[in-house]
């Protein structure tokens, strides 16, 4: 094994195990893989969210492992052409700073909205915002014929049978909200309102048109305020809806994820390891 790909391992093993500590369980994939793929497909669902659709015969036989799985989108870099990181490496943030700088490809991490494998595509929902990232700013310019690469992901959802569940998204999180929703449906499993309580924070309601989000999703709109603060002080303000939770998934913008997280341990009284959460993006900051 290459020395780079053992410091990967040692890197990756430590995030891992401080995840399994302070996260509730969720599934991992056992090997990576990486390909290309080409656009087939950009739909407008609204002025702020495009469907785009990604083709490639590997995606014919690619297993999800869980409903709100992600993936890591190559895109071309600053010499407009698309270099690929080595596959081998696990860590690929690490493989990507070790090619040439005007070589390296931007790496933003999208979720699967939906997979049609006799096709050998899927389906993404990308929210646009500008040109300040190089996630939005491919995203905004993409059109049919384009490619682009493909790294595998995980899933974070794995808690399907418990009972009081909370699910909390902001815009960015709603394709994997709504996956979510559809899955349990899928395996006939009690839904929204049966046990299962969904929270969706946007700037407005027109970034969910399109979308077609249940119509018991509560819906919170935080204008121009921080995210998470619209969602969060509507939970703290209604005590029902945090109690005797069994679970709590909790993605979107860093602050969102994590004061929402902060209360449910802190107020609310939750065992961290029933809290999935994800800071998805981060206001005034690139991902990464
Ligand atoms: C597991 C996972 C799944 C995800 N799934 C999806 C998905 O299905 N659909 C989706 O749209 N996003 C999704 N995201 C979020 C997406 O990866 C981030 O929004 C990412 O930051 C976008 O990259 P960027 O290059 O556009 O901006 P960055 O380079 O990360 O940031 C540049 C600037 O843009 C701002 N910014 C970044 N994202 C947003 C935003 N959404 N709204 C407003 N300002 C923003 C930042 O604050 C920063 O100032 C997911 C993230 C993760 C980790």
């Amino acid at each position: 094994m290459k020395i780079a790909e053992l410091k990967d391992r040692v890197v990756l093993g430590a995030a891992r195990v401080y995840a399994r500590r302070t996260m509730a369980d969720y599934a991992e994939r056992s090997e990576e893989s990486q390909f290309e793929v080409a656009i087939t497909r950009v739909v407008e669902l609204n002025s702020v969210m495009r469907r785009v659709t990604l083709a490639a015969p590997e995606l014919r036989d690619y297993s999800l492992l869980g409903p709100d799985e992600y993936f890591g989108l190559l895109m071309p870099g600053a010499d407009g052409h698309l270099h690929l990181p080595d596959p081998e490496r696990s860590n690929v943030r690490a493989a990507i700073s070790e090619m040439p700088e005007d070589e390296q490809p931007g790496l933003r991490w999208y979720t699967i909205r939906s997979i049609r494998r006799r096709e050998g595509e899927v389906d993404v929902d990308i929210v646009t915002h500008g040109d300040s990232g190089p996630g939005s700013a491919w995203a905004t310019s993409v059109q049919v014929g384009d490619t682009a690469a493909f790294r595998s992901g995980g899933a974070l959802y794995s808690s399907f049978g418990e009972e009081r569940q909370l699910i909390v998204a902001d815009e960015t999180a709603v394709p994997a909200l709504l996956a979510i929703l559809e899955e349990r449906a899928r395996r006939r499993l009690p839904g929204l309102g049966a046990g299962v309580e969904a929270h969706v924070e946007v700037p407005s309601t027109s970034v969910l048109d399109g979308m077609e989000v249940p119509a018991e999703v509560v819906v919170h709109v935080r204008g121009t305020d921080a995210p998470g603060t619209a969602v969060l002080a509507a939970l703290a303000g209604a005590p029902t809806a945090t109690a005797d939770l069994d679970y709590a998934w909790l993605c979107g913008e860093s602050g969102l994820a994590t004061s929402l997280r902060r209360h449910l341990v802190q107020e609310v009284g939750m065992d961290k390891r029933k809290i999935t959460f994800s800071g998805y993006w981060k206001l005034g900051a690139a991902r990464g």
